[in-house]
């Protein structure tokens, strides 16, 4: 289990000692099973799971993000976590295996392994960042003494490594998570409250319950949105992400990400001007649209 702050105590680490690796940096390793420590990595470990891993890894299980999260997860709880985190639950065996490994062949999933599995041997590690400034994240070597890899012959530059797991499509959708999580603005001064981390939970990780919450709710009155939008959002997972990450930073941040039905806008301003000083209940990560996930668990004592 992971210790509090044991994840941004390994970060901080990281960052003030790792050595980085440039997509043209280098390093030695070749994986397979003739290797004795074939499958030895997929044991007791912690993979945190971006909200990407958890849509392709439902998707190819062919279930629910709920039941995903209930039966594969850990989601750890501390009052200094900036954003919510989700973490695969290893089997509770002695060998603590991966639910996903199956020995001798290995990865069961592994078209759809997570982000973290594919770049391995590499960490990627990223600061926080100003709005609009260069992103400062960087990949550096994970020296595991287990691993037998990294003493094969095989040489690798880091960009051809990466293309070579398939991270850029993992990179590509997974920027909309990594600019929120990077992003300096996110638990600057205050903490979210738990309202707004339960908001944010599942519209980054419990996608399908997500989708239930747009259609099921008053939201697509409150909120402008084409119709073709509304149709892919209906349909496609990864349409819904992209359109939560939109909803997130307007709902944060008050970014003009979506629009507000002008009839909602109206009546939200009336109510500021009748009531100046108060907060209106406009469409923001406070409404108290939802109940705490299933599953959470609290490690803050
Ligand atoms: S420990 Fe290293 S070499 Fe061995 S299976 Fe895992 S990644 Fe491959
Ligand atoms: S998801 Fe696959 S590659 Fe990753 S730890 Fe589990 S079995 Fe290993």
């Amino acid at each position: 289990m992971l210790e509090d702050n044991a994840f941004e105590k390994f970060k901080e680490q990281i960052l003030r000692d790792g050595p980085r690796l440039g997509a043209d940096g280098r390093f030695h390793f070749l994986c397979h099973r003739n290797l004795t420590c074939f499958n030895h990595c997929c044991h007791d470990v912690n993979i945190f799971l971006t909200p990407y891993d958890v849509l392709r890894m439902k998707r190819a299980l062919g279930i629910p993000s709920g039941e995903f999260l209930d039966r594969y997860c850990i989601i750890p709880f501390s009052k200094t976590m900036r954003y919510p985190v989700v973490l695969l639950r290893m089997r509770e065996d002695a060998q603590l295996a991966c639910p996903f490994l199956e020995e001798p062949a290995g990865c069961s999933i592994y078209e759809n392994r997570p982000w973290s599995c594919r770049t391995y041997p590499l960490g990627r590690a990223a600061p926080p960042r100003t709005s609009g400034g260069e992103d400062p994240a960087f990949y550096f070597l994970i020296r595991e003494d287990f691993c037998c890899g990294l003493g094969e012959s095989r040489e690798w530059r880091v960009a051809e490594w990466l293309d070579d797991q398939g991270v850029p499509e993992y990179e590509a959708q997974g920027r909309f998570f990594q600019d929120l999580a990077q992003d300096e603005r996110l638990g600057a001064g205050k903490s979210l409250t738990p309202e707004q981390m339960d908001m944010l939970f599942m519209v980054l990780y419990d996608l399908d319950k997500f989708r239930r919450f747009v259609f099921e709710t008053r939201f697509l009155r409150k909120f402008q949105v084409a119709e073709d939008r509304i149709e892919a959002i209906r349909t496609d997972d990864v349409e819904l992400m992209k359109f939560g990450f939109e909803w997130i930073r307007f709902a944060l941040w008050q970014e003009p990400t979506l629009e507000v039905r002008k009839e909602v806008a109206a009546v939200i301003k009336a109510a500021m001007e009748a009531r100046p000083g108060a907060q209106a209940a406009g469409p923001g990560l406070s409404s108290p649209f939802d109940k705490k996930p299933a599953g959470k668990q609290d490690e803050s004592g």
